[in-house]
């Protein structure tokens, strides 16, 4: 067997061990927040976003925003088919329904028309995730926002380093929300970030996450109203401190390997790759390969085919409504074919800070030879 080729695999330096190791040894007491802090500041600072409250996960990030905006059981939040779980599992922990819609063709993300077709007047959210790194479309869906009165949410979970006219994705919407699990381009092992320039919403989330106190409340240990517990470890807040600090070069070299990929399936014309489209910047989170319909690809012969080589690379989102779980089963297929149809002939590649080239070169050949079988 060939020695493995992971899929994503996080990018820890001296500097980071450094910081998690003064935070475990002196980050106490009256420095328990220390890094904390020091990781909100420095996110605002890279993002341009007013306000930062760093989380234990996105998941946790995303139920706090929702609650804050005063989601409640069946309200609908409009989100794309093609997502991952945990941009879904937030608004039903609040008994909201999610519905889902169909993705554009070429960036993958929510498609704004059939936003539009979506809404009824239950419709409380629109959550906008901007997948793999793809910008959603930003401007239409603002516009559609600001038309019915419905807040836009972005998932930025993957889309670190992203840019729309020259603002950070997360920063637009009503709030943002971000992920740094290990595979995440910033990791902490878990943990997430919400974002947002509303001072109302800030402090909302900012009780919301301390169990409802408030930090105008005197009384000592006085919940205000039932919250969460969806904080960040300082040790935590230590390593996305150092990562944060880092995270120019960590998004170049996403984009470095992007772009290798790219110029070497360039000339291939029965696939397309992320896009990046005029006055956007894609931060590259999952270089993508979808395969041409007309080739007859099947999800199981590409995993196969990877699999023989021992690459680590990962099938495309399934859409949610596919899920049991969720029975919207067979009114989705139809509707939101987009979601259905690419998910069956697409596959995420390797794309971890230190690949190589030579690594690069391997999963190129594995694609060329999935066309190859295919007569291609
Ligand atoms: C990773 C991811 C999340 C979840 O992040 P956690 O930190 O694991 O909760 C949410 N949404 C999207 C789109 C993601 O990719």
């Amino acid at each position: 067997m060939k020695p493995k080729i992971h899929y994503t695999k996080p990018s820890i330096t001296d500097l980071e061990v450094s910081y998690a190791t003064d935070a475990a040894r002196n980050g106490w007491g009256e420095k328990c927040y220390e890094y904390i802090e020091k990781f909100e500041n420095k996110f605002k600072t890279f993002t341009g976003a007013k306000y930062a409250i760093a989380t234990s996960s996105c998941t946790g990030a995303l139920h706090m925003g929702l609650s804050a905006i005063g989601l409640k059981p069946d309200d609908e939040v409009i989100l794309a088919d093609t997502n991952w779980i945990a941009t879904a599992s937030p608004i039903t922990y609040l008994g909201a329904k999610p519905i889902f819609v169909d993705i554009l063709e070429d960036t993958w993300c929510i498609d704004p028309d059939k936003v539009e077709a979506a809404i009824t007047p239950n419709t409380k959210a629109i959550i906008a995730t901007h997948i793999y790194g793809n910008v959603c479309e930003m401007d239409i869906l603002l516009a559609i926002g600001e038309k019915y009165g419905i807040p836009i949410i972005e998932d930025a979970a993957e889309a670190i380093g992203s840019k729309w006219y020259g603002k950070h994705a997360g920063t637009m919407g009503k709030f943002g929300t971000f992920s740094f699990h290990g595979t995440k381009t910033l990791t902490t092992g878990e943990g997430g970030m919400f974002i947002t320039n509303d001072v109302k919403l800030y402090e909302q989330v900012l009780t919301l996450s301390n169990h409802g106190r408030s930090r105008n409340q005197t009384k000592q240990f006085w919940p205000d109203e039932i919250g969460f517990k969806y904080k960040m470890s300082n040790i935590q807040a230590a390593i996305g401190f150092g990562q944060v600090e880092r995270i120019d070069d960590l998004v170049k070299r996403k984009r470095e390997v992007f772009e290798y990929y790219k110029i070497k399936l360039l000339n291939v014309d029965s696939l397309k790759m992320n896009i990046e489209k005029a006055n956007t910047i894609n931060g590259y989170w999952m270089p993508t390969v979808v395969f041409d319909k007309t080739i007859g690809i099947t999800r199981e012969l590409i995993k196969d085919m990877f699999l023989q080589e021992n690459i680590d690379a990962r099938v495309f989102f399934y859409p949610l409504s596919y899920l049991p779980i969720f029975k919207t089963k067979t009114k989705s297929k139809d509707e939101n074919k987009n979601s259905w149809n690419i998910a069956n002939r697409a596959i995420n590649l390797p794309s971890f800070h230190e690949i190589t080239e030579l690594q690069q070169d391997s999963v190129i050949n594995v694609i060329l030879k999935i066309l190859n079988k295919k007569g291609i």
